[in-house]
């Protein structure tokens, strides 16, 4: 029989929950699935892969559906560190010069930005009726990215960020609701009342990380936020 290779485990905090989860860094078999996902540079499909890692490194139970997609961004890259080494390179062009230059970042300095502005996700529409809004699963997104115009990309994501609506004494948790009575709700809404949760929304967290760096070929200096899961990889 041959040897089984002992893998570390490591714990971190899932930054929405503050939850404790124990996970191993991949490895060659889930590296495969990933690079696969980025040569078809479709955007369902990387997240997908992203997904299916964390889902078999994470040893902790969790329901990654219910995960936020600044959880799920997080844990990937707190993954991706362990499992390459702390520090990946990018090429960045300098915005002075156009040098192509090579940058090291180092994956265990990458934040999660808004975390600590604890939001409030109430807001009072009218006299007798309320809400509350959650961020966005991974899953949400997914069906959003499918989508047509810009308005209809903005209403897709109130509808997907509505958790409860409370009207006079009643609660109603919106999971519960139809598709269909979610969106007229949501199409009711008159502009203030959508501009306000549009704002809201707006405060979502993400994954940041400042890359400052001076340029080999005219020395200037660089500023460069990266903030997308695809800026990690
Ligand atoms: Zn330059």
């Amino acid at each position: 029989m041959l040897p089984i290779l002992a893998t570390p485990k490591y714990d971190m905090i899932v930054p929405s929950t503050g939850e404790a989860i124990t996970y191993r860094p991949y490895v060659v078999r889930e590296e495969k699935i990933l690079l696969i996902a980025m040569e078809s540079n479709d955007e369902n499909q990387i997240e997908q892969a992203v997904i299916d890692v964390i889902q078999s490194c994470v040893e902790s139970p969790i329901n990654i559906d219910d995960l936020t997609t600044f959880d799920v961004e997080f844990i990937f890259v707190t993954l991706r560190s362990k499992s390459v080494g702390e520090g990946i390179k990018l090429a960045p062009k300098c915005k002075h010069c156009e040098e192509v230059n090579e940058v090291k970042i180092n994956l265990e300095e990458v934040k999660v930005t808004n975390l600590e502005n604890k939001i409030d996700k109430h807001i009072k529409l009218t006299d007798d009726i309320s809400i509350d809004l959650k961020w966005h699963t991974m899953k949400d997104r997914q069906k959003e990215l499918r989508n047509d115009s810009e308005t209809q990309t903005v209403i897709n994501m109130i509808v997907a960020s509505l958790e409860t609506i409370y009207s006079g004494e009643d609660i109603h948790v919106v999971k519960n609701a139809t598709d269909k009575e979610v969106r007229e709700f949501v199409e009711s809404l008159n502009t203030d009342q959508f501009n306000e949760i549009v704002e809201v929304l707006a405060n979502v967290p993400y994954l940041s990380y400042d890359m400052d760096y001076d340029c080999e070929k005219c020395g200037k200096e660089n500023n460069i936020s990266l903030n997308g899961l695809t800026d990690f990889f």
